[in-house]
């Protein structure tokens, strides 16, 4: 046997689910993010439908091309469940039941008070020259297999079976580089254009450099990802990506909120906990939307006391009590500044809170118009401890979904420059 070790991987994901769209191939990312950081590079990743054509050319094609190969989905006990058979063929393998495997099927089963039906029995097949792995969380065991010099496992489709088995069966059996250090690192700015934060880290992100350094942008939220790869140990790579992290901070540290897992509504919520202050929200055009963000953290009620939806002028008034003159002939409007402001402050009043964020906007696609155009939002932020309202005004670009979104997570990057202590900078689309 080969014993050179895995320096490339592929991920294959099998399902009609996941080739017509109907679920999002969420476990590719996963893999990825497990191989990379055991210094395993995945160069390709594929989706086939439940086809055995598919799924074997493509399983010959990549295993002429990377050392291991890992898929996911089609081990049901269903006629499209097809990854037994696609891997016995590939290798040039027939199928036998594994009798262990039958047993820990049907045992399955029976610690459930069910009984196995017959097409069950399918699942305990694998290669005669492959290996089935236990499946704790589900029926579907596992198969690890060999094509030609590439090592193949399959795993269950459902997340909570396929990563647990990734970890017990896959892991062990992996072939990693003695000396190999691979480690990540991930910042994440908002307020600043990806182009704008490319040339404040001008340098880094030389693409032969290592640390390799790079940017990617998803709703509005643009990510610093750093990887290290070499033959540094662990330590010294982690010293390396500390100096790296560092530089990034000294160019761009008034954008950067946060690293790793973490999202604008956990790190603010965070923030209050630690400081031990409460938010309140009064939200016009997003319609709840910041309160959601805020409420999807773990632990949000310490800090988030909750809000007033007010999206009619007669509900600004009543329950924010703005002053009806606002919205009188010859007035700012619902979509000014004022209003914004004597939201926030109304916010800060009636829900009895340390800070209180207002938002109103035209989110379109109707509603615009030369003066006040679609995409125009107000966000204000009132704290008890400031005499001054922060209010701004913002151009949002995009569909009423994005003008929502886009605004709700700036409101919280505005109390997130409040909450850190850093002096206040212009955001992107600011006007
Ligand atoms: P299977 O092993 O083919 O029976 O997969 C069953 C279920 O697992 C699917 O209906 C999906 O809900 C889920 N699943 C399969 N593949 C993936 C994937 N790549 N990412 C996320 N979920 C998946
Ligand atoms: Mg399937």
């Amino acid at each position: 046997m080969d014993m050179h070790h895995h320096a490339t991987a592929a991920i294959i994901s099998i399902g009609d689910e996941l080739t017509l769209g109907q679920t999002l191939d969420t476990n590719s990312k996963w893999l990825s993010d497990q191989l990379v950081t055991m210094g395993i590079v995945p160069v390709e990743h594929v989706t086939v439908p439940d086809d055995l054509d598919a799924h074997v050319a493509t399983l010959l094609r990549l295993a002429n091309k990377v050392d291991v190969i890992v898929c996911s989905g089609g081990l049901g006990p269903t006629q499209d469940d097809l990854t037994r058979d696609a891997l016995a063929k590939a290798m040039g393998d027939t199928l036998i039941e594994d009798p262990i495997a039958l047993s820990q099927v049907e045992a399955w089963y029976t610690s459930r008070g069910r009984v196995m039906s017959a097409n069950n029995r399918l699942q305990a097949l694998r290669p005669t020259r492959g290996l089935v792995m236990q499946n704790l969380h589900g029926t579907a065991p596992g198969i690890a297999g060999r094509i030609g010099n590439c090592d193949v496992f399959c795993l269950p489709g459902p997340p909570k079976e396929m990563f647990p088995m990734f970890e017990q069966g896959v892991v062990p059996r992996l072939r990693l580089q003695a000396g190999r250090t691979m480690m990540t690192r991930v910042l994440h700015t908002f307020g600043v254009a990806e182009s704008d934060l490319a040339m404040r880290l001008g340098d880094l992100m030389k693409r032969d450099a290592n640390p390799l350094v790079g940017t990617t942008a998803s709703g509005g939220v643009v990510s610093i990802r750093m990887r290290y790869e070499g033959s540094l140990t662990p330590i010294e790579a982690g010293q390396v990506l500390d100096s790296v992290e560092r530089t990034c901070r000294d160019v761009a540290g008034q954008f950067i909120f946060g690293s790793e897992k973490e999202t604008l509504a956990s790190v603010v919520v965070g923030m209050l906990r630690a400081q031990k202050q409460t938010l309140g929200t009064v939200e016009s055009c997003t319609g709840g939307l910041l309160g959601a963000y805020l409420t999807e953290i773990p632990g949000s009620s310490a800090a988030f006391i909750g809000g007033l939806v007010t999206y009619t002028n007669e509900l600004k008034t009543q329950l924010a009590h703005l002053d009806a003159a606002n919205f009188a002939e010859g007035g700012p409007g619902a979509v000014s500044r004022e209003t914004a402001s004597a939201m926030a402050m109304g916010g800060l009043r009636t829900l009895g809170c340390d800070h209180a964020i207002a938002i109103t906007g035209i989110a379109g696609p109707d509603g615009g118009s030369a003066a006040k155009p679609v995409g125009l939002v107000y966000i204000a932020r009132a704290s008890r401890s400031d005499s001054e309202v922060d209010v701004r005004g913002f151009k949002m670009i995009g569909d009423r979904q994005n003008v929502r979104e886009w605004s709700a997570r700036t409101a919280m990057a505005m109390l997130w420059q409040k909450l850190s202590g850093l002096p206040s900078v212009r955001m992107l689309r600011e006007a």
